[in-house]
């Protein structure tokens, strides 16, 4: 079997998770599967490593599993955006809203120098507003966006339309 169709096995639906009328792509048995997550990382890996990509920008929570195997791979920094309030160090913000209320992400300021190509990794793109997020705190440092890489992509919520003023490289491994 193909990498592509061992993820499609692995990723679980949960219905009604975290609120009813939500099917939540549960992506925990990918990681049990310790073979599989080379292969992804393999694929990962391939697209870009002929990119000159500067660092691995991954986001809270599921964003920094492959993101930390990625950038491991291409020997370069891996930096964690997270949700308001967890990271130590001097932050900046960024805060969009959501379905019901505003959510804040941070990144700590100096994670990323000026100039820096990176690659912003999350396990699914959705609405695309968290990585829309997670393109302007690099953008506010000084990084140029080079690409989107996600796991899956729900494309019937359209999250690359809000992505795509920052690159066209916007890729997912499987999309729904
Ligand atoms: P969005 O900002 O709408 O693109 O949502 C993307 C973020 O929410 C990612 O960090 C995902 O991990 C999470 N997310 C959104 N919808 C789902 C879903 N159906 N299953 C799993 N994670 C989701």
């Amino acid at each position: 079997m193909d990498t592509i169709k061992k993820l499609s096995a692995k990723i679980r639906d949960v219905k009604d998770f975290p609120k009813p009328g939500i099917v939540f792509k549960d992506i925990t048995p990918i990681l049990s599967d310790s073979e599989l997550c080379k292969e992804i990382t393999r694929l990962m890996v391939d697209r870009y490593k002929s990119q000159n990509i500067d660092a691995i920008v991954g986001i809270e929570s599921r964003g920094f599993l492959f993101g930390m195997l990625l950038a491991y791979e291409l020997n370069i920094p891996f930096v964690p955006i997270r949700k308001a309030g967890k990271l130590p160090f001097r932050t900046i913000k960024h805060s969009y809203d959501l379905e019901y209320g505003s959510a804040t992400m941070e990144i700590h300021e100096d994670a990323i120098e000026k100039g820096w190509n990176v690659i912003i990794h999350d396990d699914l793109l959705a609405t695309g507003g968290t990585a829309d997020a997670a393109a302007q705190l690099v953008n506010t440092l000084g990084g140029n966006v080079k690409g989107f890489s996600f796991l899956i992509d729900l494309t019937f919520l359209n999250g690359k339309e809000m992505l795509k003023k920052y690159t066209s490289h916007i890729e997912a491994l499987i999309s729904y």
